[in-house]
């Protein structure tokens, strides 16, 4: 194999939200020169809950369990209304999921990559990716300086979100459909353990999530071009609260048919990497992560067309039957509500595997 030219990267990663730091730290890891380019300042602008299954705690170091953790879960209270409508609580004895401190998060994950020896620049938005035959060049515009910047590298790692330039230069096509997002805050502390699902958004749900000492959070997901924003209104008044730091954000669901090119990957939201029936996404891309690092070869364009098989065998099979959960949300009110009746109680569901709903065993458990 020819020796790569003095200069040039292994890999250049678009992005630093979670699946690019997580990429970043991987390849870092595995001995690769590594540049992550960030638009912004890592960790922001906030649009993410943090709500995630405690496998979480696998991907950070343990001493920033103490900075990131705000409170433990153990079920939802799901509505078919409003607050006040009945609540049919699914719960777990052991804790389900964690809330977070989503900012604190990524900042964590790409020092992680940084500690590893990848390249971590911030205020670098990519603003072209060009493929030739046997590299790629990247140009960037940098926050405060005049001009561009173009890095050569064997390949690009996509990992720049919903709204995916990347995606976009390569030619990849687009995930299925992208949700619009919006959550905020109130100042109310509590620590109470289960969250509220309303199932009262086309095709979504609205959520309240109680995030111990830093607040509660409101927000919900709807199909674009929804009254997205007056319905957000209709459930904070609905809760008698007035919130603040509001924000927004893609959701995409349903991955598109291909992520890869000869010298180009995506990873996380770009690929869409998410779980349907809630609209999550940092452990999947974390997972396809690490799927993308184990796999992928810079010099060995043909090493991406592994990486598109094993991240679809990993994760493929939990987003079809998070679907088949998704579908749900939109039946008729009263067979939501017979539903709920029927099925509420304890659990064995991990939040991560929706196929963990469907098992055997924890059918048995509910029917019986
Ligand atoms: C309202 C809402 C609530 C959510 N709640 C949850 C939740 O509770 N749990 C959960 O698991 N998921 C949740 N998600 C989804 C979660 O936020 C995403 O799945 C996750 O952030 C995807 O990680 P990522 O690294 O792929 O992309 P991102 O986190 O979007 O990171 C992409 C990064 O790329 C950068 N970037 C973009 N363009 C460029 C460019 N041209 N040049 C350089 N950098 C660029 C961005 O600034 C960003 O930092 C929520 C999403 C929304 C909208």
């Amino acid at each position: 194999m020819p020796a790569k030219p003095v200069g040039m990267y292994d890999f250049v990663v678009v992005g630093v939200g979670p699946a690019g730091a997580r990429f970043a730290r991987r390849a870092a890891e595995s001995g690769f020169d590594v540049l992550a380019l960030e638009k912004g300042t890592v960790g922001t602008p906030l649009a993410c809950s943090g709500h995630v299954s405690t496998d979480i705690w696998n991907y950070v170091p343990d001493e920033a369990r103490e900075t990131l953790f705000q409170n433990r879960i153990y079920g939802a209270n799901f509505h078919t209304g409003g607050p006040t409508t009945d609540a049919h609580l699914f719960y777990k004895t052991e804790e389900v999921s964690n809330v977070i401190d989503r900012v604190q998060l990524d900042r964590t994950l790409a020092d992680c990559a940084r500690r590893a020896g990848a390249d971590v620049r911030e205020d670098h938005t990519v603003t072209a990716v060009d493929e030739r035959r046997d590299h790629v060049a990247v140009t960037a515009s940098i926050a405060g300086e005049e001009g561009t910047q173009t890095f050569e590298t064997q390949m690009v790692a996509g990992c720049d979100g919903p709204v995916s330039r990347v995606r976009q230069a390569a030619g990849l096509p687009e995930p299925d459909e992208k949700l619009h997002g919006v959550l905020a805050f109130t100042e109310e502390v509590d620590h109470t353990d289960h969250v509220d699902v309303h199932l009262t958004v086309p095709q979504f749900f609205a959520w309240r999530i109680p995030r111990g000492e830093a607040g509660v959070e409101y927000g919900l997901a709807a199909p674009p071009g929804g009254d997205v924003t007056e319905r957000f209104e209709r459930l904070t008044e609905s809760y008698g609260v007035e919130t603040d730091r509001f924000c927004s954000g893609a959701i995409p669901i349903g991955p598109p048919d291909s992520v890869t090119t000869d010298r180009v990957f995506l990873i996380g939201d770009a690929a869409g990497q998410t779980k349907p029936f809630t609209g999550g996404g940092i452990l999947y891309g974390m997972t396809a992560a690490d799927c993308a690092a184990r796999h992928i070869d810079p010099r060995r364009p043909a090493s991406l067309d592994v990486y598109e098989s094993a991240w679809r065998q990993t994760l493929s099979t939990e987003i079809r039957m998070g679907q088949l959960i998704r579908r749900a949300y939109s039946l008729p009110e009263s067979v939501q509500r017979l539903g709920l009746s029927a099925l509420a109680g304890e659990i064995g569901v991990h939040m991560d595997k929706p196929s963990s709903f469907f098992s055997k065993t924890h059918l048995k458990r509910l029917f019986s």
